[in-house]
């Protein structure tokens, strides 16, 4: 470890994020780069949770079928990813605890299940991050006309953010992801078009969040939302007292695409949980030895 390396705090685990330009379309760098930032910004565990690649061409974002990939290019790069990733866990081994995961995708909605299923048995990986990306098969956190289409098909930003949160309580109940990502983020480019806090949305988030508790995910404390304007991580503060009052664990994620985003914002994060009355997180690590290394789950203070 380098000397300006800040001291190992067992609570700064991030299992979201680890995004690279290598195996993700808007990411940069490669994978292993991003694990060394990960040591030099003082992890001692790491998760990263590379997108599942969407398996309709519909779902392409705009920069990847600009580039002319396809389907199948999407798939070659996860398998890449599962297998680099694996490589990376025993490189470095005794430096940092790499875990293995993917960010699933509830989309197709006929067939993403029993996909994440397959990728999760195919590759072995150690948990899954679910998210919510789309409405009515819209992205709702790319580019701001995209929302406003998905609004013009629902008729109000209330519906889209009612719909969001159906839809990310749906995913949860069939998937029961070890870390549920992002929780609102519905509420990433909605602004300038109204509120998605209005009773009918919190309704709703409530609901997702009695299928959070349910499942036993993991909430998502994602310091993206730091970058992008909403002016804290995701979830909202009320989100949080409501998750907290409900039981419901949190854990921290980077979000980063990039070895420049690792860590980015994970101080401010705890602060934010500590604002909010939140004294523990939980996190992810790899118990025992060698190859039979299984990985476990606990809570951990924030002080300290
Ligand atoms: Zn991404
Ligand atoms: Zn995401």
């Amino acid at each position: 470890m380098s000397p300006a390396a800040p001291p190992i705090r067992p609570w700064r685990v991030s299992l979201h994020g680890g995004h690279s330009g290598e195996f993700c379309g808007h990411a940069t760098g490669r994978l292993e780069e991003v694990l060394e930032a990960a040591v030099a910004a003082g992890f001692a565990v790491f998760g990263v949770s590379e997108h599942a690649p969407r398996s309709a061409p519909r779902f392409l974002y705009p920069e990847e079928v600009e580039r002319g990939w396809d389907v199948a290019r999407l798939a070659a790069d996860f398998a890449a990813y599962a297998e680099e990733s694996r490589r990376l866990v025993e490189r470095f081994a005794g430096r940092l605890t790499v875990l293995r995961g993917f960010e699933a995708e509830a989309v197709p909605a006929a067939t993403w299940a029993a996909e994440t299923a397959e990728h999760r048995r195919r590759h072995g990986f150690d948990y899954v991050v679910g998210s919510i990306h789309y409405v009515d098969e819209v992205p709702i956190d790319g580019r701001p006309e995209e929302l406003a289409r998905a609004i013009a098909g629902r008729g109000s930003l209330e519906a889209v953010a009612v719909a969001y949160y159906e839809a990310l309580g749906a995913m949860i109940e069939t998937l029961a992801p070890e870390v549920v990502g992002h929780f609102d983020l519905v509420r990433k480019l909605a602004a300038p078009f109204g509120s998605v806090d209005t009773s009918p949305a919190r309704r709703a988030a409530e609901r997702a969040l009695e299928a959070v508790a349910a499942a036993g995910s993991i909430l998502d404390v994602n310091t993206a939302g730091l970058r992008t304007g909403v002016g804290h991580p995701y979830p909202a503060p009320w989100i949080v007292r409501r998750a907290r009052e409900m039981g419901i664990g949190f854990c921290f994620g980077d979000d980063s695409h990039g070895p420049g985003q690792v860590g980015a914002g994970i101080g401010t994060a705890r602060e934010y949980l500590l604002g909010l009355g939140v004294r523990e997180v939980e996190v992810l690590d790899r118990e025992g030895e060698g190859g039979g290394m299984e990985v476990v789950r606990r809570r951990v203070g924030l002080e300290g």
